[in-house]
């Protein structure tokens, strides 16, 4: 059944297991030479001979399945009945014959692989054989009373292809951390064939001890018509799915499809560690092209786009998708943000030179695009920070006046130092509801607000990351509005019931963030900023370079300004015993570099000291990300 996949694997194998394999099943395969007997009568030959000219037929004509179109061989069916009729010794020389034609069909695979592939048959046949006969099985007719017996063969034939499959790929990639994984997905790939397998190989040996040949004719037949059946329903499934996939208007992914990559290649950044990009691409007026030709012309210039990213990405192992409207991403695994530019400045310069009707009401006099962009980091836990960072990239490349490309966190534009104090003045606005129901979170948050600035200017922040990480610090704690008055007020210990509702306030602060388009690239310093180094915070349990660093510097700050802060009926730490107790804390609660620093910073305030600057190379590599 799985002899497919093994012979086109062209890896060269890992050399003890498959000497291991080989010795085995050969030695198995003698070991049953020795109780074979030949004494059949010739309508016996005959039929043996028909059951293996089926195992070959049977061998080529495969069943494929949905979803991946893994082929699955029913010639398994044939070896069981033969078991279940003539015995595993029968089996087995039906096994090395055709093993041998098949040799000499595929000569220009190893014989290696031959030798393998037989090997592992012999052990599966072998070992079902033996259950079946341990079992109380008797060979011909279907026995009733003996079917726990066919049924523990079947077991043990499933079981030992599930065993040597696994180890063989284990061994060939070296990815023994994998086996149980792998174990599982053969298992819920292969049950349901087996359990065909099962019934067949009973029907078969029905047929075959009632109607001889003619009965294995007719059971052929049937695989035959099922197997094109199963190849017809196939291509149709592929089509449907292909359709379901693809954006009709551009042929690029649609957008469904493209949430499930950008899973996917996450997934794959995350344990590969390779560079995987994101761009979002914007047509420059489209609108304006729209209201003066028409949707119609619209459509056909959307159309144009679709095939030219297709025609680009597609050689360049690039998944294009229609993300909406006019807006297209593309998912660019392998890519660092460089390689990514470089890749759409191209694309970019090839839409500029493709002559198009109409293009002179276009401000630029041609066809052009804007585009973000964005790169995977540890960090980013959820896919939509990624997209969020590209599309802020694409706001900042259209704020540049369109027909260029951004990356998310580089020479943002200097409108975003302007910005930041409307955005303040925004924030709070917010926070002054704080003021009627906790004036002290509105107070500390203010506070934290200010630490901030003088650690972004610490730490060298880009104005970007600078930007997020003081208007994260202002409104960290917003989501303390929907704790209820009598907690937040509550003098004495909380209930543990009362604790958990605190707990709540980085959802439901998230929850109030995510309302507000300017307020999303905050969400990280809400949402996290209870998290602790060790990974023993809430609401995820991220531990160390999970946790965004500017997070990790805003819990510090948050900490620090929470122990030396002045509240009725609480004790209020000296600044030095907040600095012996964030030492204390670092490295289980707390980053212990950014501890460090903070403190440096603490004490230089102190004595009226310059403000002590960040080693970069100590802290991070590369420019920090905040969300
Ligand atoms: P900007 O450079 O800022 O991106 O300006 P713009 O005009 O391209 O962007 P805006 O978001 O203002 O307008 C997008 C337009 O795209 C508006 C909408 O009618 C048009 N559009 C979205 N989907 C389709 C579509 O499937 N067909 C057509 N013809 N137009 C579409
Ligand atoms: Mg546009
Ligand atoms: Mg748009």
């Amino acid at each position: 059944m799985f002899k497919k996949r093994l012979i086109t694997q062209q890896q060269i194998p890992g050399l003890v297991g498959t000497t291991v394999f080989c010795l085995l099943g050969t030695l198995l395969f003698l070991l049953h030479m020795r109780s074979l007997s030949l004494e059949y009568t010739s309508a016996d030959w005959l039929l043996l001979g028909s059951m293996l000219a089926a195992s070959l037929v049977l061998y080529m004509y495969t069943f494929q399945v949905p979803p991946d179109g893994s082929k699955q061989s029913m010639d398994s069916v044939v070896y069981l009945a033969c078991i279940f009729t003539y015995g595993s010794a029968a089996s087995l020389v039906m096994l090395l014959v055709s093993a041998v034609i098949f040799a000499f069909i595929e000569r220009k695979l190893a014989w290696w692989k031959h030798l393998l592939n037989f090997s592992i048959y012999s052990i599966m046949i072998s070992g079902a054989g033996g259950m079946f006969h341990l079992m109380g099985g008797r060979l011909g007719y279907l026995q009733n009373v003996h079917l726990p017996a066919y049924v523990g063969a079947l077991v043990a034939y499933f079981i030992l292809n599930l065993i040597c499959i696994s180890l063989y790929y284990c061994l060939m990639y070296r990815n023994r951390d994998n086996l149980y994984a792998l174990l599982k997905g053969l298992l819920r790939e292969s049950m349901l064939v087996y359990l065909c397998i099962l019934i067949l190989s009973l029907v078969l040996t029905i047929m075959v001890v009632h109607n001889g040949v003619t009965g294995l004719g007719l059971f052929l037949g049937i695989s035959l018509l099922l197997s094109h059946l199963f190849r017809m329903q196939f291509g149709m499934y592929q089509q449907v799915q292909e359709r379901a996939n693809t954006d009709q208007r551009t042929g690029l992914y649609n957008h469904t499809y493209f949430e499930q990559i950008l899973d996917v290649q996450l997934q794959q950044a995350r344990n590969t560690g390779k560079p995987l990009s994101l761009a979002m691409v914007d047509i420059d007026d489209f609108k304006k092209y729209n209201d003066h030709f028409g949707h119609l012309k619209g459509d056909r210039l959307l159309g144009l786009m679709g095939q030219i990213l297709k025609e680009e990405s597609e050689t360049a192992g690039i998944s294009a998708s229609r993300y909406g409207g006019e807006e297209f991403s593309l998912l660019m695994p392998g890519y660092d943000t460089q390689q990514a530019l470089e890749f759409i400045n191209r694309l970019r310069k090839r839409i500029n030179d493709t002559p198009y009707e109409g293009v002179e009401i276009f401000p630029h006099g041609c066809l052009s695009f804007s585009a973000g962009i964005s790169g995977y980091k540890p960090d980013i836990h959820d896919k939509s920070l990624l997209v969020d960072q590209a599309d802020q990239a694409l706001y900042g490349a259209k704020k540049q006046g369109k027909n260029t490309v951004q990356i998310f966190g580089e020479s943002q534009p200097v409108q975003d130092e302007q910005d930041i104090a409307q955005d303040v003045k925004n924030i709070e606005q917010l926070l002054s509801l704080f003021l009627y129901k906790d004036i002290d979170t509105f107070k500390h948050s203010k506070r934290v607000f200010r630490y901030a600035m003088d650690m972004s200017k610490v730490l060298g922040l880009d104005p970007v990351s600078r930007k997020q990480f003081v208007l994260g610090a202002l409104i960290h704690d917003i989501g303390k509005l929907e704790i209820p008055r009598d907690i937040i007020r509550k003098q004495g210990k909380l209930s543990p019931s009362e604790w958990e509702t605190v707990k709540k306030h980085v959802v439901w602060g998230k929850e109030i963030a995510l309302i507000q388009e300017q307020f999303k690239a905050l969400v990280p310093y809400i949402e996290l900023h209870h998290e602790r180094y060790d990974g023993k915070g809430y609401p995820h349990g991220y531990q160390r370079e999970e946790i965004p660093l500017l997070c990790r510097m805003l819990t510090v700050i948050d900490s620090f300004d929470a122990m030396t802060s002045e509240r009725p009926y609480q004790n209020t730490k000296s600044v030095e015993d907040a600095i012996r107790e964030l030492r204390a804390c670092a490295g289980t609660q707390f980053d212990p570099d950014l501890t460090e620093l903070f403190i440096r910073y603490i004490e230089a305030r102190q004595k009226g000291k310059a403000l002590p600057a960040a080693d970069v190379n100590l802290l991070y590599a590369g420019s920090p990300t905040t969300s």
